[in-house]
């Protein structure tokens, strides 16, 4: 069998398999029916679970199953390592490809001790990102996979966990895995939509919503029989609905050769342009309006922040956004940022007149 090769794999890659290998029964059935529409079969075998109650996967009995099924199917096998013995063990039982977990690329300790395991070993490695949303720790894992000699890398975007209210299990953020693509433009970068959605619900528009994004694959979790699965029972989808998903995407490509498509969007590009430039000259009056009035407060002896003020601001301008057609959530976000540089900027102000 062919190593699996991330760059130069034809787009999109699907890694389809169950959240984690249940029965012998369960792996075997699932990876038959899904192994000739996608190109590598994902599978947990030790699970990093909240509770030590729950299932915590079946560890080496599992490995053994792994084994045996790639005698049975064609495409290559992945799984989730967690440390330098779950390394160790894979590479004995001649996994294809391994995974780190959003719980693992959290931990630096972690990673370095699974990037020692593989030290001069050539075997595919995803990385999936930390479970909160900190780049620098998503990039220091690749990082430190890269320095051991892994160069056959992907990462994975898995969404982060919030504590606010949302429609999601893990919020996607999709800035994220953008600022990602702006740092590491080589680095293939996939979707994980199950552990994003949560539900079977959303899989099928966040998968879409990623390609549109230009990621290079999607992961997901895929199981002969999701409501008796033993994690993750709420994400996982069946074989036919797999194949369903598969037909419903639709692929984009990133440019276009017809020419008056492109002219149009040229003319489009420059009326924004010119839009951009206003609003950044409109901020720059906005900014020394803001430096008069921190003068005149330094002058008067008065705080920096009025927080009466603040709220003004914030609940008007929302309407403003309702009044203009743009949606309020974004206005309040723009209007946070400018705030926080209007402090920012008084704030310096202040320092300087007490120099
Ligand atoms: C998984 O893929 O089953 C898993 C545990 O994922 P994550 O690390 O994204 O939570
Ligand atoms: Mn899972």
């Amino acid at each position: 069998m062919n190593k699996i090769k991330f760059i130069s794999k034809k787009k999109p890659l699907i890694i389809a398999g169950p959240c984690s290998a249940e029965s012998k029964e369960q792996l075997f059935t699932t990876a038959k029916a899904i192994s000739q529409h996608v190109d590598l079969f994902r599978v947990g075998i030790w699970k990093p679970r909240t509770s030590p109650d729950s299932f915590q996967g079946l560890g080496n009995k599992a490995l053994k199953w792994v084994q045996e099924l790639k005698n049975q199917i064609e495409i290559p096998i992945a799984t989730e390592v967690a440390n330098a013995g779950h390394v160790e063990s894979c590479l004995k039982s001649e996994v294809d490809v391994i995974w780190l977990g959003a719980r693992t690329t959290v931990n630096p300790f972690y990673v370095q001790e699974i990037a020692e395991a593989l030290r001069g070993v050539d075997i595919p490695v995803l990385i999936k990102n930390p479970i909160h949303p900190e780049l620098s720790l998503w990039i220091g894992a690749i990082e430190r996979l890269r320095k051991v000699g892994i160069n056959n890398l992907a990462a994975i975007h898995r969404g982060f966990f919030t504590l606010e209210k949302s429609a999601f299990r893990n919020e996607p953020k999709w800035e994220i895995p953008i600022k990602l693509k702006k740092e590491c433009p080589d680095l293939p970068l996939l979707c994980d939509p199950s552990h994003i959605s949560g539900n079977t619900d959303m899989i099928q528009e966040v998968s879409q919503t990623a390609l549109d994004l230009d990621m290079d694959g999607l992961m997901i979790e895929t199981h002969f029989k999701p409501s008796v699965a033993l994690s993750d029972p709420n994400q996982q989808i069946t074989p036919i609905q797999l194949l369903k998903l598969k037909k419903s995407l639709v692929l984009r490509k990133t440019t276009a050769l017809n020419k008056d498509f492109n002219n149009k969007l040229y003319e489009l590009r420059k009326l924004i342009d010119q839009i951009d430039e206003k609003l950044v000259k409109i901020i720059g009056n906005r900014v020394s309006l803001v430096k008069e009035i921190g003068a005149y407060k330094k002058k008067n002896k008065v705080t920096i922040l009025q927080i009466k003020r603040w709220f003004e601001i914030f609940n008007t301008r929302q309407k403003m956004g309702v009044n203009y057609n743009v949606d309020p959530q974004y206005v309040a976000e723009i209007f946070e940022l400018i705030h926080k540089h209007s402090i920012l900027t008084q704030t310096e102000l202040m320092k300087k007149s007490n120099d």
